[in-house]
Parts: structure tokens; sequence; C-alpha cells
């Protein structure tokens, strides 16, 4: 029987859970600190009671950056089983978490499938599902109907819940009169500011904020605090209407821990290379360290079909600076539904920036890799550095298409018979090198 409510209310009470032990083991850090942290709301760790096959994991800027990988069943991707598959790939690539954005027909077998299978967090936006679940308009849902859907969520065990509570009627005077290039480029937060528009009612996970907390609290769910208002185009980046919203979800963040609720924090979007890193200082000053989770940042607004690269730049710098989580973007961002090599190239990207990151933060250990690369790099061990290597298969693959004219030589077609490698290794042993 547990005697605490959330991994917030345990740590809170000294009680050390299986989940903080967990992550204190995987992040190599002393549990006490861990515990503080976790009592500070300084680290979230997304743990559902109810998802039993969880292999717990820590967000919060002192800890390894995770990634997000956004799948789920779709109109044009119906098939629970090979979604299923995509997910599972995602997990053998480093996803830390999946966020289930299925959008066609009945949603909640998959959503069991995947809090009873999959060892990740998972995650859901309950307000995609509203419409979805209830197969009825957005102007004919009442705020009870939104309320019961993240209910529903909760008891089947999804470990975090996106919830667009920043945006008010306010907001919606504020889009009008500002006059932004993009408006609110956030699905939800365009449902949200929809069903506000047409009812004339107030935003109803605003509004009905405590009986959220009462739901997240009994089922320990993480508050994802959506930013509707994130900016969808580089002119738009740290607007008012951006950083209004974030002064509220600061204020939503503290409302949450007096409930013992964990919360992160959702962040931009598209910013430019020289805002990034005071948008996470801001961030963090108004959210009171509550982890980050940024979608993007994407850097500049012209690279549709290489959007995973303009996000892993931004994604780097961002959580360089602070953020904690980095949700993917594939190349297919702004074009089409990803597919399964779409989703791959998107999952490496932030692969990248997530670990480039935590080698700059000085993350322990995050470097070892990387100087066992070198190590295997210097020697010419080509199986060594594809054990080292983010995707062993597309380095074996290069190299094996475009192997140097003496297939048996050690080194690559890059230089051929001029490697740099091979004449150093072999000046240094004091041989001859015969470059012709
Ligand atoms: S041939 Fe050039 S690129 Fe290839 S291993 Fe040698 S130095 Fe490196």
């Amino acid at each position: 029987m547990r005697n605490y409510t959330t991994q917030m209310d345990a740590a809170r009470k000294g009680i050390i859970t299986p989940e903080i032990s967990l992550v204190a083991e995987k992040e190599h850090m002393d549990v006490s600190k861990l515990m503080t942290l976790v009592a500070e709301g300084k680290v979230a760790i997304c743990a559902n009671k109810n998802h039993t096959c969880l292999s717990a994991e820590g967000v919060g800027s002192m800890l390894r950056t995770k990634i997000n990988v956004n799948l789920g069943v779709s109109r044009d991707c119906k098939d629970y089983d090979i979604e299923m598959k995509k997910v599972m790939s995602a997990v053998e690539l480093g996803a830390e978490a999946i966020m289930d954005l299925s959008s066609h027909g009945n949603t909640q077998p998959f959503r069991r499938k995947l809090t009873s299978e999959c060892p990740v967090m998972i995650g859901t936006v309950p307000v995609y599902d509203s419409v979805i679940h209830y197969q009825r308009d957005l102007a004919t849902l009442t705020a009870k109907d939104f309320i019961d859907v993240i209910r529903m969520h909760a008891e089947d065990g999804v470990d975090f819940v996106t919830l667009h509570c920043g945006i008010t009627r306010k907001t919606i005077e504020q889009i009008k009169k500002h006059k932004r290039k993009m408006n609110i480029v956030s699905r939800g937060g365009s449902l949200v500011f929809a069903w506000m528009s047409m009812t004339g009612e107030e935003n109803p996970f605003y509004e009905y904020y405590d009986e959220i907390l009462d739901i997240c609290e009994e089922y320990d769910v993480t508050i994802s605090l959506g930013d509707a208002c994130r900016p969808g185009c580089l002119a738009d980046a740290t607007d008012v209407c951006q950083i209004e919203e974030l002064v509220r979800l600061g204020e939503l963040t503290k409302r949450a821990w007096d409930h013992n609720v964990q919360v992160m924090v959702e962040g931009p979007g598209h910013v430019p290379l020289d805002q990034v890193a005071a948008n996470m200082k801001v961030q963090q000053s108004i959210c009171m360290g509550a982890p980050f989770y940024v979608l993007g940042p994407l850097v500049t607004d012209i690279a549709p079909g290489y959007d995973h690269i303009t996000a892993a730049i931004g994604g780097a710098v961002a959580a360089m600076n602070g953020a904690a989580f980095l949700c993917y973007v594939t190349p297919a961002e702004h074009l089409a539904l990803p597919n399964v090599e779409d989703t791959k190239q998107g999952i490496i990207a932030s692969k990248i920036a997530a670990h480039a990151a935590d080698i700059a933060k000085g993350i322990p250990g995050a470097r070892d890799i990387d100087d066992k690369m070198a190590d295997a790099r210097r020697v010419l061990d080509w199986d060594a550095q594809y054990a080292c290597a983010l995707d062993p298969e597309t380095a074996k693959s290069i190299r094996a298409s475009r192997m140097p004219e003496d297939d048996h030589s050690d080194t690559c077609s890059m230089c051929g018979k001029f490697c740099a490698v091979r004449s150093m290794n072999k000046a240094l042993a004091g041989e001859y090198i015969d470059i012709l």
C-alpha cells in the first residue's frame, strides 16, 4: 500500500520510492540529492502508478537530456501493430518518452497497449482525444467532457499530459490586437482557442485547474503545461503573447507544486539562435526551475525537409542552457505525417542535440562514449567504432558501399592511401610509410 500520492509527495516525505532509486542509479546521482530536486520540482519523475511496466526516468536540467517521440494512430496510419513497431524501434533508438497523439478511431486500446507494454514515459494531449472520443464537434463539448478525458487518460496509465492551461480570454484579445505573423501554431492550443471563441467561455483547463490537479495527484500524472502561444516563426519569438503566457504558466506551476503535482513547462517553437539561451533563462526564472520541455527550437524558418537539423541546432543550445527534455522534429515537419525513415532521422538528430548538450553541461560520464570512439578511430578499429555509433547500421552501410580501392585496407576511401591516422601510427612506431 503506497503511503504517498506522487513522486513529489514521496520525496517531500523522505520516502525513497522504487522510481527515485532507479533514476538515481541511472543518473549516477546520490539519492538524497535527487530527492531534494524532486521535492523542489526541479526534477520530474513522470510515473503514473498504473504504468506498471515503466522503467522510470527523471527529467531535469541537471540530469541527462531526454527526448520525446510523437507517434500514434491516425487516419493515414491506423494499424495498431505497425504503430507499435514504430514505438518499439523509437525506444531502441534511445527515445525516453513517446507521446501518443492518436487522432483516429477508438484511441483507448492503443493507449492501453502502450502503458502495458512500453517501458518509456507515455504522454498524451487530452484535448486532441476529446473530439475523437466523443465523436462530436468541438463547440458541443463541455468543460466536464474535457476533464473526463483527462481522468480517462490518467486511469489508462499515462505518465504526463499536455494541457494548454495558460491561455485565457485575455489571450484572445491579445492575439487579435498583437497581430502575430503566425497566430497560434500549437495544435492543442488552437483547439482550446477555437473552443473558447465559439462558446464564449473561459479556458476549461484554466478554470477547472484545481479539479485537474486532484486527478493528477490521485494517479501521479505529471502536467506538461502546454505553450499555446509558442512562436510559429522567428518574427513571433519572445513576443508579448509568448511571455504573458509563460508568466501564467509560472503561476500554474506553483499551484501544482502546492498540490504535490509534478510539472514540466513546454517551450518555444521557432526562435532565432541568439535568443535561445535567453529564453531558457527567462523560463527557469519565471517557472522557478521547473523542467523545460522544448519543441525544437527551430532556428530558421526556411528549411522544410531539413527541420530535424534546424531543431537539433536549437535543441543543443537550449539543452546546454537549461532545457531538460527535447521533443523530436522530423524532416517531414511542416510538410506531412512522418514515415518510418523520417522518424528515425528525427530521433537521431534529437539524440545528437541531447548528447552534445550533456557533454557541454558536464553530465558525469556523458563524454565517455566519445572518448571510446576516439580510441577506436586512432587504431582504425571499425567494429569498435560501430559499437560506439549512435546509428551503427548507417555507419556500416556507408563504409561498406564505398570501400577503398584495396578492399582489405584498414583506412577508408575518404583519404585512401593518404590516411592521416595510418600515417601517424606508422610514423610514431618508426615504420616506413608507403603512400604510393
Ligand atoms: S582515410 Fe581519412 S577519413 Fe578515413 S580513417 Fe583515414 S584519416 Fe580518417
